[in-house]
């Protein structure tokens, strides 16, 4: 329930995005935490402070046209959407999916204002993509429509303005691309600009495995404060992307057994525990569909085409594909099995009826504003080493991850504790985000 103080500023943005479903989604998640911090801070509802958040600072929608493989011109739509650049440069990765538009790019723009907070670093809060499908694409083809959404995308980022990242569909192969038009366009050598680049021309160690990492690392201490941990517990991770595969890995590492995983074709079950050499070959290298993992694993792997992952019973779920993935049914069917923790390692992949689901009945419930920080924050210590000119080692990059992601996990239940909900890490996420950029943006005025 949003505040009454604050439905009216729901229903002004509701009249201004209308039909915009997952970007009012996230916008109502949020204004919900907010009733009991605007009655210990009002300063923070004056002057629109709010309001402003809800809006976005700019908004950038263009053509991208490219030529395919057969010489005809093909047309996508580019976004990019500055949300909030109160703490820093705007930051944020870039999606290039069939399903993307402008609600779905407000909503990840939106999330990442308070994700990016969280973590403590000076980044703001940004996101953009493209409709552009990459399946079934020749590397020609994805080269030449990076090359044409960069050439209008340029003039728009930068090291000290947004600098953007990946997300689905977007990996190291397309932030090379990217990153090579910027640098012919531009005649400067800005290593900055982008995130996620490869080794050898500025990226950073771990940053390829830091969204997964410090989802595991934050439902580990999730489960500490049950005095639990992953050991011998059965894991299920959706998707079989980037986040997915290295959410795998470290949980894995810390003994956990990853028994599922997916794409969205349908899901495979291997109770020996997920192979994760077959997946990352299956999926980095030919960039094949999860399917083939039960063909080529033999007799204790099994695909099922379709369905719900979240009808494999488990201890920990952590959604890790794509938004509005696990729904308030799938929720039960966890429930009922005995899930004792969820951890998001995508953007809000839960429906609020599956979130209120999951609370109702005490299991562990980390939002992604707060679980999967872990990528955007090693995209920081990126940047950090692109100003220094230094590259770090993969074992301090790992250390300073995980320790942002145990202190982004010590705020949200501390600010949880604060506003009278212990556990409650969507409020103390929320809240602990937005008090940042509250702060921020207090200090610079009506901007
Ligand atoms: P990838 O493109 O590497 O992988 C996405 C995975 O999700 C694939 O297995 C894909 O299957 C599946 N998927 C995508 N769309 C759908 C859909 N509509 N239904 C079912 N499955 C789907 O992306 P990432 O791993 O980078 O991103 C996954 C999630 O994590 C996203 O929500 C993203 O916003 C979030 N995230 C990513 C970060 C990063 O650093 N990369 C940082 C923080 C959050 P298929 O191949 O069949 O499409």
């Amino acid at each position: 329930m949003i505040d009454e103080k604050l439905q009216p500023i729901f229903d002004e943005v509701l009249r201004r995005n209308a039909g915009e479903s997952e970007f009012l989604q996230a916008v109502q998640e949020v204004l919900e935490s907010l009733g009991a911090v605007v009655a210990k801070h009002p300063e923070y509802a004056h002057n629109a402070l709010i309001e402003r958040i809800c809006e976005p600072e700019r908004q950038i929608i263009f053509r991208v046209p490219w030529v395919d493989d057969r010489g005809e011109v093909q047309i996508n739509r580019g976004f990019r959407v500055q949300f909030n650049s109160a703490l820093g440069p705007y930051k944020g990765g870039i999606r290039f999916h069939p399903s993307v538009n402008v609600g779905i790019i407000k909503f990840l723009g939106f999330e990442q204002i308070f994700k990016n907070a969280l973590t403590g670093l000076p980044i703001g809060g940004g996101k953009g993509g493209s409709d552009f499908n990459p399946r079934g694409r020749s590397d020609g083809e994805v080269m030449r429509f990076c090359q044409s959404f960069m050439t209008e995308l340029y003039r728009h980022i930068g090291e000290y303005t947004d600098v953007p990242a990946g997300d689905i569909g977007v990996g190291s192969r397309e932030i090379g691309y990217l990153f090579g038009q910027y640098k012919r366009l531009t005649n400067r050598y800005e290593a900055g600009v982008l995130t996620g680049k490869g080794l050898v021309y500025g990226g950073s160690r771990a940053r390829t495995e830091a969204t997964g990492y410090g989802t595991a690392y934050f439902v580990q201490e999730m489960l500490a404060t049950r005095a639990a941990d992953f050991d011998g517990k059965r894991v299920v991770v959706s998707g079989s992307g980037n986040v997915a595969i290295y959410t795998i890995e470290k949980v894995t590492e810390f003994g956990g057994k990853v028994v599922a995983c997916s794409d969205s074709a349908g899901y495979v079950v291997d109770d020996e525990g997920i192979d994760l050499d077959l997946v990352k070959q299956i999926k980095e290298v030919r960039r094949g569909r999860i399917s083939e993992y039960a063909k080529l694993k033999g007799s204790t792997a099994s695909y099922v085409e379709g369905g719900s992952i979240w009808e494999v019973p488990c201890d920990v779920a952590l959604p890790s594909a794509t938004q509005n993935e696990l729904t308030g049914k799938d929720a039960r069917v966890l429930i009922e099995h005995g899930v004792l923790a969820v951890g998001e390692g995508a953007n809000m992949p839960c429906t609020p009826e599956a979130v209120k689901l999951f609370q109702e009945a005490g299991v562990l419930f980390g939002p992604g504003k707060a679980a999967n920080a872990g990528g955007v924050a090693t995209s920081a210590l990126e940047m950090q080493q692109n100003a220094s000119r230094d590259s770090w080692t993969f074992e301090q990059t790992e250390e300073r991850l995980a320790a942002i992601m145990r202190d982004i996990h010590r705020r949200c239940a501390e600010t949880a504790d604060e506003y009278g909900k212990p556990g409650d890490y969507v409020l103390g996420a929320n809240v602990a985000g937005f008090v940042r950029v509250a702060e921020a943006m207090e200090a610079l005025g009506v901007v």
